[in-house]
């Protein structure tokens, strides 16, 4: 049998969980960019019908190519202590969807990790996005996402997006990208683990619960 997007149940309904497993085989099985991937393609996501916390990150890195992990890294540490989300919860589909703008690891640009393949964003997230839950929390982790997501702020830098997280709370959290960089951003805007961190923490609690 050939499994499609929308293949219904034999009960003759659509089954939200089908869909998912089939949209994991189809991304899976994704060349799109292959030629200008260094390592080749590896699609690293994870999502299921029922993740109520959405992360949109940036791409993998190296070591999360070589792991087939996502956010296995440095930054996956620094993001969990931002999110308080433990290991066991963050790596649960059934809780948590990590959806980054390139699925794959784009290489190295002039500075840092090349930005994410351009291509991966418009052809796979609508069909995620449209399987998770319609009240889900998302997170728009770094200026990519961002300028995707939040495309009225497009001329604010990133720290004022940020900073006017209340403006898009509590289903919406912008936030910048955990890498190294950002320890030396965070000591120079405290209100982050003041303010922002505490509302961004507690919301997830919400979601986790079902509120
Ligand atoms: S980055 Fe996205 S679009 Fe490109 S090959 Fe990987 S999964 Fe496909």
């Amino acid at each position: 049998m050939t499994l499609e997007r929308n293949h219904p149940t034999p009960a003759g309904m659509p089954d939200r969980h089908l869909q998912a497993m089939v949209l994991h085989r189809e991304i899976a099985a994704c060349t799109v960019c292959a030629p200008y991937l260094p390592l080749g393609p590896r699609p690293i996501t994870q999502f299921s019908a029922t993740s109520r916390i959405l992360i949109i990150g940036q791409a993998p890195g190296s070591r999360v190519h070589a792991s087939g992990v996502p956010w296995q890294d440095d930054s996956g540490e620094r993001l969990r202590e931002w999110t308080g989300l433990d290991p066991d919860v963050f790596y649960d589909p059934a809780k948590v969807a990590l959806v980054p703008m390139g699925f794959c690891y784009p290489g190295k640009g002039a500075a840092g990790d090349a930005p994410p393949r351009p291509e991966c964003a418009p052809l796979w997230h609508a069909p995620i996005l449209e399987l998770l839950p319609a009240d889900r929390l998302t997170l728009l982790v770094g200026s990519y996402a961002q300028a995707r997501y939040l495309p009225g702020d497009a001329g604010a830098t990133l720290t004022e997006r940020v900073r006017g997280f209340a403006r898009f709370a509590p289903a919406t959290f912008p936030t910048p990208h955990p890498s190294w960089r950002s320890v030396g951003w965070r000591n120079r805007n405290p209100w982050f683990d003041t303010e922002l961190l505490p509302a961004l923490r507690a919301a997830i609690r919400s979601r986790l619960a079902g509120a």
